[in-house]
């Protein structure tokens, strides 16, 4: 089993990411990206989350190794300012919302590539989602196959992005993180996991913390519901 690098935020998804990789390869190491402003509680959060999910199991305490940080700020400053002024989160006239960040996975693939090169690891996990996603063009199965092509032949080593994820609803990724490592993941996901994009954790809901407004908490939430109803909490 080769060493996996897995994108690792601080959201539900990335979290279910890192639980799946510690069960799929004998050794995972995590990256994050610091690259604006609504990130710091982000920031906060991915610790505190590596740390419970690597304790849950001694299998995956002795397989994670290390983790890093690489700050895009400059990226961040420059794919922000082709958003709303006022930064309001709503649609725009190109169909896609105003919280989208031009190339954003196309950058993180990238640098988390490069990292992986340097890291002798051969496969990417990350949480991107086509199924109940916010429309981003660059979370789409059809991107993430050509950012593969590109590496591979860019670093003339063969790479693999793998998306766990990509074909689940929020529900059944609620579902797959319950297989994975039972209550015990599941709780740690709700209380230490964060998807808001307001940042906002001044709230705890059924489904975990956020403003319980904005589109990512709709989705987040509206996933636990589905996947409550299903009896299994
Ligand atoms: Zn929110």
């Amino acid at each position: 089993m080769p060493t996996a690098l897995v994108l690792f935020s601080s959201g539900q998804d990335s979290a279910t990411c890192l639980a799946w990789a510690l069960n799929a390869f004998e050794r995972v190491e995590t990256i994050g990206f610091a690259y604006g402003q609504r990130h710091a509680v982000e920031m906060k959060q991915r610790p505190l989350l590596r740390d419970a999910i690597a304790a849950l199991r001694p299998d995956w305490a002795g397989r994670l190794g290390g983790d890093t940080v690489v700050d895009l700020s400059g990226y961040g400053a420059l794919a922000e300012s082709a958003l709303t002024a006022d930064r309001a989160i709503e649609m725009l006239e190109s169909g896609l919302p105003s919280t989208f960040v031009p190339g954003r996975n196309l950058v993180f693939l990238s640098v988390a590539a490069a990292h992986a090169y340097r890291r002798s690891a051969s496969a990417l996990v990350g949480g991107m989602c086509e199924t109940d996603y916010s429309g981003y063009p660059d979370c789409r199965r059809e991107t993430i196959d050509a950012m593969e092509s590109a590496l591979s032949l860019g670093l003339a080593a063969p790479l693999t992005i793998v998306t766990p994820l990509m074909r689940l609803t929020k529900a059944q990724t609620w579902a797959l993180a319950h297989t994975l490592g039972g209550d015990g993941l599941v709780r740690i996901i709700l209380e230490h996991s964060h998807t808001c994009y307001e940042g906002d954790r001044s709230k705890r809901h059924d489904w975990g913390y956020g403003c319980g407004a904005c589109p990512a908490c709709e989705l987040r939430a509206k996933g636990w519901r589905e996947w409550s109803a299903t009896g299994a909490v």
